[in-house]
């Protein structure tokens, strides 16, 4: 499991996130949901130690995440290397899918493999083949992100995030930028991947997804998780009301 314990952040004078706990559960799909500004990349972005949390600690499976904090409150940076080494165990997947555009399907999810992993070519392109296929994709494996759909783009994104064996996988807006023909495709490898029992961490408009797939949802408004449950704990009636505002403004 990834446990979030009281994070901050502040950019300048603006507090974006106010005291986050939050714990993903290790086998189960979390949904992170809230309004435009509310803070989810934010959170993400920490989790994937893009950003630095000012405040608090992240931890995955036990393991400190950036920072340590000791017995008396006191927060240490810790090592590059190490820093490098917890991060390898989460992947990230986001709303623009970041392929390389001079690189087949199967080069985009090899790349890390050999340069990162340094794993032999052979093997990263047997290994890169089996994700591909994982998403539907080994027939598209020589071709080139232009000549790609957007949907089947996410999908090799998803698949690059694969090959690297995370524990855990983390998706900001992954359908966002797709058109709504395209968001079934990529939310259906999602459904798939939710069932073979990898932990995900996805924020997402879709809450139909949400709803169905998530296992626990957490909705964050203006920095603060403001609830935190099972589908129908968040989602039943009577419905808090910040969280029926957004949902009809999203359905
Ligand atoms: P959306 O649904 O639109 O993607 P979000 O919930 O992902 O929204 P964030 O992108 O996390 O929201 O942003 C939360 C707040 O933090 C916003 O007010 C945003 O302007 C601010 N913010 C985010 N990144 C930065 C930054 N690098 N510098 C300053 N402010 C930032
Ligand atoms: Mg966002």
């Amino acid at each position: 499991a990834v446990a979030v314990k009281g994070v901050g952040k502040t950019f300048g004078a603006t507090e974006v996130l106010k005291g986050i706990d939050l714990t993903v559960p290790a086998g189960a799909t979390t949904c992170l949901i809230g309004p435009s500004g509310s803070g989810k990349s934010t959170l993400l972005r920490c989790i994937a130690f893009l950003e630095e949390a000012t405040k608090g600690t992240i931890t995955i499976k036990g393991d400190p995440l950036g920072f340590a904090e000791a017995a008396n409150g006191q927060r240490t940076r810790l090592s590059p290397q190490n820093i490098r080494s917890v991060r390898s165990r989460i992947g990230m997947v986001f709303q623009q899918f970041n392929l390389w555009p001079h690189m087949t399907a199967l080069g985009n999810v090899c790349e890390a493999l050999v340069t990162v992993r340094k794993m032999k070519r052979k093997e990263a392109e047997e290994r890169g083949m089996a994700q591909l296929s994982r998403v539907g994709l080994e027939h598209r494996a020589t071709h080139y992100p232009s000549e790609l759909s957007g949907g089947q783009q996410q999908r090799v994104a998803i698949a690059r995030a694969l090959a690297l064996d995370p524990e855990i996988l983390l998706f900001d807006e992954p359908t966002a930028s797709l058109d709504p023909e395209l968001t079934g495709e990529v939310l259906n490898v999602m459904r798939d991947l939710a069932g073979s029992g990898m932990t995900l961490l996805v924020v997402t408009h879709e809450i139909g997804f949400a709803a169905t797939v998530g296992e626990s949802i957490a909705f964050l408004d203006h920095g603060r998780l403001l609830l935190n449950g099972t589908p129908r704990e968040v989602f039943g009636e009577p419905r808090h009301p910040r969280l029926a505002q957004f949902l009809e403004t999203y359905l």
